[in-house]
């Protein structure tokens, strides 16, 4: 017993710190008052360490790209190069992906944005009103911000305004001028329906943007494949739920109401600019609510 005893005395005594520390601050202290402030105050420390961490991280890597080569136009961030993507949960395996390693735009974000602008400078499509941002992007976010009252919404996640399914949208007909919704209908089963609905919200005369992966000849579709492996062999993600036809994701969109229009990058930027702003040979997907037209 004594050898027992004797044994626990020292380690009583390293605890003595903690217990101070504890009875002081601890979460029944009088300092504290209760254990509802401790957690509070825990949560607001905790979360300021991971924001602080988070820019650390991105001022790093504009730090380790920095340079006057290459532009992102949705930061205005001149760098030496565009960074692959590093890890996460889209996009992996994909180094030749141009990230910008400040905003994180990918080039279909940056080839959109530079389109956009140079509309609005010809009037071509509204740039004020109200947008519907579905599963919001943030490099995109913060400059329709500066344009638009922008309302975000996803299926999940804490940082949107709305949680909800794109195919019932819980917004009145024609509320939105303007959609952006990227890389978010190759991943709903029933894709027709969130087409019709998006059409709903917007107002006749309003423009979306809705790119998507495509590739040439028919769509591929089979709801019945759950295994991520043979979704990720044959609509190139695991949760992919098809890989369209570029012919037959026009045709949905026109059968929904819209009017899709195409625009190969070369019509909206020199090579000079693909080059310098990280840009790839793609096409903009820009359709629109046809305007309300009187019968006669
Ligand atoms: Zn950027």
């Amino acid at each position: 017993m004594q050898g027992t005893h004797g044994d626990k005395m020292p380690s009583q005594a390293n605890q003595l710190p903690a217990l101070a520390w504890r009875t002081v601050f601890g979460p029944d202290s009088i300092a504290f008052g209760t254990s509802v402030w401790w957690d509070s105050g825990m949560k607001i420390l905790r979360k300021l360490i991971r924001r602080v961490r988070k820019l650390n991280r991105r001022m790093f890597r504009a730090l380790r790209y920095m340079g006057w080569r290459y532009y992102c136009p949705l930061c205005r961030g001149r760098f030496r190069k565009f960074s692959g993507w590093d890890g996460g949960k889209d996009f992996r395996g994909n180094p030749n992906l141009k990230l910008c390693p400040w905003c994180i735009s990918n080039p279909w974000h940056r080839l959109f944005w530079v389109a956009l602008e140079r509309m609005w400078e010809t009037g071509k499509i509204c740039d004020s009103g109200r947008l519907l941002h579905v599963a919001p992007e943030r490099s995109l976010g913060a400059r329709l911000n500066e344009r638009f009252t922008v309302t975000t919404m996803d299926i999940s996640g804490s940082k949107v305004a709305v949680r909800t399914d794109l195919t019932k949208l819980p917004f009145a007909d024609g509320t939105f001028s303007a959609l952006v919704c990227c890389h978010v209908l190759e991943h709903i089963p029933q894709d027709r329906i969130a087409m019709e609905e998006m059409f709903r919200v917007l107002r006749p005369g309003g423009w979306a943007y809705v790119p998507v992966p495509y590739q040439e000849g028919p769509t591929d579709e089979d709801l019945s494949v759950t295994d991520p492996l043979e979704r990720l062999a044959r609509f190139r993600q695991e949760d992919h739920v098809r890989l369209y036809g570029f012919c037959d994701y026009l045709a949905r969109l026109s059968e929904a109401g819209f009017e899709p229009s195409v625009m190969p990058r070369a019509e909206i930027v020199t090579d000079e600019e693909t080059e310098k702003m990280g840009l790839t040979d793609q096409v903009l997907f820009l359709i629109k609510r046809p305007p309300e037209t009187t019968a006669t």
